[in-house]
């Protein structure tokens, strides 16, 4: 195409800049907003890459408004979509969805909004677009441009293959000339090659903003024997806030949310196979509500636009960074402070890796995996900034530690265990690599023998050498060696036993030419059950401020209730607390308030006045 072969012409952003600040109360565009906008105006086609909350969908909702025609959004999830709908009607935007519940007269209403130009958004799912019939038809009429959202579901190297999307790739023949745009929050340059071969965007540049999310607090913790107990401490240090705890297992979704109900928190379960009224009840709650903590698989979530997610934990820890960054990114879209809690452990790393071994992959798809996988853990476990991390993970260079994860707060954290490792793989070998873990800890701390086997080693000289080291730090020493890979978990007659992973390696420390360092002093383990628990939320408004905001949240939350709409699309607790902090007095200054625009003023400005005007008088001066 021309525009991709000639420079484009100089942007000019004004209109777009004054759509923006009309409709959607933003005063400028942000990081790459701009150059996409001004890129797809002048009929460029594009790929954009965009950290969550980094504002992907004015990319294209802003073209569509400007450009004649009607723009065409593919979105992964019909849930979903109707949400995006209702928000942007909410704003003044026409704009409507097309899915296979609607009833023929609904559909037919759609098509005549296109034909006479009333419609500037439609959002479609991906299997309506690529059949002939819909696309057929939305060919011949005027189309501005089409988005696809979540492109990274058209690849197998993304973390969340659909294979509807493939069938995308038709898009550039039904639609001769439409500038199309593909939009995703995760994508490494892998997986962005593949969406342009498949999307046939081979000739389109490349719009990649960086994968930083300031507002991210990230930790990532070993799971011990407790690790059930320490997310609920976790919750309940939030309560109140709305939270997603990803847990592997659909089971454990309904039983750590049962358990938390009784504990009297908000929590909601969700998984694939759930009954369907049951899941859009949850989902609605979720969305709707304020403060729901929900307990889901990774099923829960593609596309869950809720800005005021404070939280969340992964119970188990994620498939891959590109997944992790993908489920964490679900936190804090509002732009406020927001946690991601990451627990994993030994056993998971080894279930993937024996899964990655165990599947009928090509291998070159298999070595691709082991090196993710070998990545992950290192994110995981290493003692390195972890926002640095995930953003080298995704090519960045230049990178400045965060200064807020658990590393970056921590910089004592690694511990030269060394000493105690030496004496654990001196005890595996006197033992013959036939002791798993907990035998081979009573064997170091000179528990009474029980059996035949522990009698038979108990004249070893490792016998009850770690006395001073108790059961828990022996835990970390043991899982800092597998995770390190001198020792390995080998399968004697069904028991796993602890053997010698790497002789080399063993030898080497053993020798003391090799340090062996643990997240934590083995020898500590009952300091930090507050610093595990610690809230890194800071609420820093006033009294004062926090009231008026906490009324706004009222006001929000039954005036939402009463148009049958999630509260976010109302204002987000952003908008709000900008209200709580400046407490505009008339129209003109409550619209320079960021997320304030021509509709919403018009709809609920004198409604938040009067809030204002009411707490005047029941607030300290
Ligand atoms: P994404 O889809 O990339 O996660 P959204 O499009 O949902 O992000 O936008 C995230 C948040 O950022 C929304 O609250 C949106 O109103 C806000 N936002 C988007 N663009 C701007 C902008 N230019 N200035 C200020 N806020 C913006
Ligand atoms: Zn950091």
């Amino acid at each position: 195409m021309l525009a991709e072969i000639l420079p484009p012409p100089a942007p000019d952003l004004s209109d777009a800049r004054a759509v923006l600040q009309r409709v959607f109360g933003h005063s400028d565009f942000r990081g790459l907003q701009g150059d996409v906008v001004a890129h797809v105006l002048a009929g460029g086609d594009g790929l954009a890459v965009l950290p969550t909350g980094g504002g992907k969908s004015m990319c294209y909702q802003i073209p569509a408004l400007l450009r004649p025609g009607v723009g065409l959004v593919v979105s992964p999830l019909i849930a979903l979509m109707a949400d995006q709908v209702e928000a942007l009607r909410a704003a003044g935007v026409n704009a409507a969805r097309l899915d296979s519940s609607m009833d023929w007269e609904a559909r037919q209403a759609v098509f005549s909004a296109i034909q006479s130009g009333k419609l500037d958004l439609l959002y479609v799912s991906p299997e309506g677009l690529a059949s002939g019939v819909l696309s057929e038809r939305l060919g011949r009429m005027p189309v501005s441009l089409i988005a696809v959202d979540e492109a990274h579901c058209v690849s197998q190297w993304g973390h969340d293959f659909r294979p509807d999307y493939r069938r995308l790739g038709a898009l550039h023949e039904a639609f001769p000339g439409v500038p199309r745009l593909a939009v995703t929050a995760t994508a490494d340059a892998r997986t962005r090659e593949d969406i342009r071969r498949q999307l046939h965007l081979m000739q389109a540049p490349e719009f990649v903003a960086s994968f930083d999310r300031p507002n991210l607090i990230l930790s990532t913790r070993r799971k011990d024997g407790r690790t059930q107990a320490r997310i609920l401490d976790l919750v309940e240090a939030r309560r109140g806030l709305c939270g997603i705890i990803y847990v592997t297992a659909r089971k454990e979704t309904e039983e750590l949310a049962a358990t938390m109900r009784e504990r009297g928190l908000d929590a909601l379960a969700f998984h694939a196979q759930m009954p369907s009224d049951q899941k859009h009840a949850h989902l609605r709650r979720f969305q709707e509500e304020d403060g729901v903590v929900m307990v889901a698989t990774i099923a829960f979530g593609m596309g869950i636009d809720k800005p005021d997610v404070r939280y969340v934990i992964h119970a188990d820890p994620p498939k891959s960074i590109e997944a992790y960054w993908q489920e964490v990114g679900r936190a804090g879209r509002d732009g406020l402070p927001a946690e991601g809690i990451a627990f994993y452990g030994f056993s998971d790393r080894r279930f993937m890796a024996d899964r990655i071994e165990g599947s009928p992959a090509p291998d070159e798809v298999k070595l691709v995996q082991r090196t993710k996988l070998n990545q992950l853990y290192a994110f995981l476990d290493g003692l390195a900034c972890r926002r640095g991390g995930v953003r080298r993970y995704f090519g960045e260079t230049q990178v400045e530690d965060c200064g807020q994860c658990d590393v970056c707060l921590n910089p004592d954290m690694g511990h030269d265990s060394s000493q105690w490792a030496r004496m654990a793989l001196s005890a595996v070998i006197r033992c013959e690599e036939s002791f798993g873990r907990g035998r081979l800890i009573a064997h170091l701390t000179g528990t009474a023998p029980d059996g035949p086997l522990e009698t038979r080693f108990a004249t070893r000289t490792t016998f009850g050498i770690g006395k001073s080291l108790g059961k828990t730090g022996w835990r970390r020493v043991l899982d800092q060696l597998l995770f390190d890979g001198v020792l390995a978990e080998q399968n004697l007659d069904g028991f796993p036993v602890l053997a010698i992973a790497c002789p080399d390696l063993a030898r080497s420390v053993l020798k003391g030419e090799m340090t062996v360092m643990t997240r934590e002093d083995p020898g500590e383990t009952g300091r930090g059950r507050r610093a595990q628990t610690r809230v890194a939320l800071r609420e820093d408004l006033d009294t004062p401020t926090q009231t008026l905001f906490t009324a706004l949240r009222a006001w929000r939350l039954e005036t939402a209730r009463q148009a049958g709409v999630p509260p976010y699309v109302v204002f987000h607790d952003s908008v709000l607390r900008q209200v709580a902090l400046h407490r505009p007095t008339g129209l003109a200054e409550l619209m320079a308030i960021a997320g304030i625009g021509e509709a919403k003023a018009r709809r609920y400005g004198h409604a938040i006045l009067q809030v204002l005007a009411r707490s005047e008088f029941t607030l300290p001066q």
